[in-house]
């Protein structure tokens, strides 16, 4: 079954393979969020810009992800502050506040096609103890003067359509979109902006001689004295370069077809974009037709399969008890790149190479604003204004392969457990 999201996007991009020989002022590696909002930001600059993508434009995280536009990230902003320490976290927190500003304000101004709805989100409240850790969200967020609401159950079921949930954060700053047309949007955007890009490319070698990288692929070549990597959690290795890793969890969604209209009125009427505090969290949001897309932590593979699928049809009925049973027209899955400290980074791999990765599930609005950012501080030579301090090179994740194994192993559990319970 095929990603709802290739079935429906609205936006639709071509660029040619790589051939022969090129020159660059920066080649970018990756054509996602970051790589494309660099690229759109550079080339607007007036920088010769050359990515590539080794299959096409949003086939990473980006083109697979659930589309909420969050501001900020998954961390409540005490923690980030706690864990990057006071001037630093609160400079990413300020940022990314900004963040869904940023993602509405280029949509609109590009007129990209991605069914965006600026209509809040819900952080909704699986169980009590849920609801005491978002009334501590909505304290820490209204602190810094977020307009975020706290709902009780009753408005959480008036606003969801469902008595499943104990109450919500409602964040009227962010929003959702088709997060497939936004980056082909991004990419078409980046185009019209004299980037050149190039899927089914894959960077096989790479080389630095004499002050300038020369990236090889397999029927073409391009020398640029800068670069960024922006593989994220879709790396592919490439013999002799390292890029630092980061543990990799998956996340999977399923859609139904489009709901009747008397019946699609009574679930999420406003248009939130719905997560859950479940420690293998839930998301819930409806797209542009009337489907409900429902996804999960874990792989859909292998033994996986059977059983994430047996919790998301058991859950849907939860959730929507008066559904009944629904048939599932897509499901789908991604990879998403999560740090032990769930904070993303930039990595300055040396000799004018940057790497940026580790969303942890936090990629619309941080990859596009990251994006941004390393292409300006690559043109002015400025890394200060980052909204993250830069790591450099010896950046080692812990234990990346375990935690992606304790990750998927958990969701396999509570999804085992959840499939069986009522
Ligand atoms: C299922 C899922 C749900 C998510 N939901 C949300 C959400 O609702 N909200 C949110 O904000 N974030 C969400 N995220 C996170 C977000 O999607 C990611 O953080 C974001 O897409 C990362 O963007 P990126 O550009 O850094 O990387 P990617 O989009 O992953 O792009 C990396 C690209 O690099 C290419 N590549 C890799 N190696 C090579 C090579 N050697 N040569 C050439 N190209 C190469 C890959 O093919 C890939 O296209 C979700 C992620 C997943 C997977």
């Amino acid at each position: 079954m095929t990603s709802l999201w290739q079935d429906t996007s609205a936006e639709h991009v071509t660029c040619a393979p790589l051939a022969g020989a090129q020159t660059a002022d920066l080649a970018i590696v990756g054509g996602g969020f970051t790589g494309l909002s660099a690229a759109l930001e550079a080339a607007g600059a007036g920088l010769r810009v050359i990515l590539l993508e080794a299959e096409t434009i949003g086939h990473g995280g980006s083109g697979r992800n659930v589309g909420l536009v969050n501001a900020g990230l998954w961390l409540p902003p005490d923690a980030v502050e706690k864990s990057m320490g006071t001037e630093p976290g609160a400079r990413l927190n300020a940022a990314l506040a900004g963040a869904p500003d940023l993602v509405f304000d280029l949509i609109q101004r590009h007129g990209i096609a991605c069914e965006a709805r600026r209509a809040g989100t819900i952080h909704l409240a699986h169980a009590p103890s849920g609801l005491s850790d978002l009334s501590e969200r909505a304290r820490q967020q209204k602190a810094r003067g977020a307009p975020v609401q706290l709902l009780d159950a009753d408005e959480v079921a008036r606003r969801t359509g469902t008595r499943h949930f104990h109450g919500g954060l409602f964040d009227p700053r962010a929003g959702t979109i088709q997060p497939l047309a936004y980056v082909r949007g991004l990419a078409r955007t980046a185009q019209g902006s004299g980037a050149i890009l190039h899927e089914n490319s894959t960077l096989e070698r790479i080389l630095h001689v004499e002050g300038q990288w020369r990236l090889h692929s397999a029927d073409g070549q391009v020398t640029a004295p800068k670069l960024l990597i922006a593989t994220n959690a879709y790396h592919r290795f490439v013999p002799g370069f390292h890029v630092p890793r980061t543990a990799v969890v998956g996340y999977f969604q399923m859609a139904t077809p489009p709901l009747p209209d008397d019946v699609a009125a009574a679930i999420l009427p406003e248009g939130e974009g719905c997560w859950d505090t479940g420690t293998v969290m839930t998301s819930l949001r409806r797209d542009r037709a009337g489907r409900i897309i429902l996804g999960a932590l874990g792989i859909p593979e292998g033994v996986g399969a059977r059983l994430h699928h047996d919790w998301a049809r058991r859950k849907l009925l939860k959730i929507f008890p008066d559904l009944g049973s629904q048939d599932w027209t897509h499901h789908w899955w991604g990879r998403i790149a999560m740090t032990s400290d769930h904070i993303p980074k930039v990595i300055d791999l040396g000799r004018d190479a940057w790497a940026v990765m580790g969303y942890s599930g936090r990629g619309i609005g941080p990859g596009t604003l990251m994006g941004r950012a390393v292409a300006q501080s690559m043109i002015t030579g400025n890394t200060t204004a980052m909204p993250v301090p830069v790591s450099d090179a010896r950046y080692r994740d812990a234990m990346p392969g375990m935690r992606s194994l304790v990750v998927e192993t958990g969701a396999r559990a509570l999804h085992w457990i959840g499939a069986r319970r009522g």
